[in-house]
């Protein structure tokens, strides 16, 4: 007779920050016997995971793969088959941006079934921990999340569209093409002095942010050295921000408030 397999449980692990965990995580952890871990998940998160547990580590950075999707989801679906608890610890939320969805699909494809435990998303998360607001319904209607990286010319945002929707931009994974992202939005309309923001390594220890304007995001990046992983926002509620930082006492320049003057 085939033992009953535990369904494999898709876990966020937040942005960061251990406390930003959700309950349901931290127990999940707690259970797991075998957990794959992506390189972008805070290393504190782990300390939930019981003595004797296997963490696998299957990183994966800024497109440049260490360990190949396909061998990932062989890797799932082996370890949940010999029938122990599998977790697969992603940053963030798993379906966020992560690879979450295709996972699932493969898992379920290998007749196994799968639980998804949301996570902080750090769309969400990297504009709060500065004080901004993505949908303040004084600035803007709403927010649009995308990826500044894309692996095809045709995959690309429509960057046009977005720049006449009205939406506050979530960029993830926009670091790299940020000059190229500008010009397209700025061509597309949208106006140079929009506020913007980069929150490098939001809600942990080395958390870096910088306020400017949409011209200028692409030379301060550069200019301060902010790299991956950061969370790009472009539009006014940016402008929030900007009163929160007045307060706090920051190493960065802040062009925002000269333009915003
Ligand atoms: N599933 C994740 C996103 C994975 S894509 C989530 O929901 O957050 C990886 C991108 O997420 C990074 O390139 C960066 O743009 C963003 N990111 C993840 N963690 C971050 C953090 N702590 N601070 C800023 N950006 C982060």
């Amino acid at each position: 007779m085939s033992k009953a397999l535990f369904p494999v449980l898709l876990v966020g692990a937040g942005p960061g920050d251990p406390e930003l965990l959700t309950l349901k995580a931290a127990h999940a952890l707690a259970q797991a016997d075998v957990i794959l871990v992506d390189d972008l998940v805070d290393r504190r998160v782990l300390g939930h995971v019981r003595a004797g547990a296997r963490v696998i580590e299957v990183g994966k950075r800024g497109g440049c793969k260490s360990t190949s999707q396909a061998f990932i989801n062989r890797l799932l679906v082996r370890e949940a088959k010999r029938g122990v608890r599998v977790v697969r610890l992603k940053g963030g939320d798993p379906f966020v941006f992560g690879r979450g969805a295709e996972e699932a699909d493969a898992l379920r494809a290998a007749g196994l079934q799968v639980e998804v435990i949301p996570g902080i998303t750090a769309g969400i998360a990297a504009p709060s921990a500065i004080g901004v607001p993505v949908t303040d319904r004084r600035y803007s209607r709403g927010v649009a999340f995308v990826t500044g990286h894309s692996k095809h010319e045709g995959d690309a945002p429509d960057w046009a569209a977005l720049a006449q929707c009205g939406l506050t931009l979530v960029i993830y994974m926009g670091v790299t093409h940020c000059a190229a992202i500008s010009t397209q939005l700025i061509a597309a309309g949208l106006t140079p002095s929009t506020p913007a923001a980069v929150i490098q390594h939001a809600h942990t220890p080395q958390q870096r942010s910088h306020l400017t304007t949409l011209e200028y995001l692409a030379a301060d990046i550069q200019r301060l050295g902010l790299g991956s992983p950061a969370i790009l926002v472009i539009g006014d509620v940016v402008q929030a921000a900007a009163v929160l930082a007045e307060s706090n006492t920051t190493a960065h320049t802040h062009r925002l408030h000269a333009t915003m003057r």
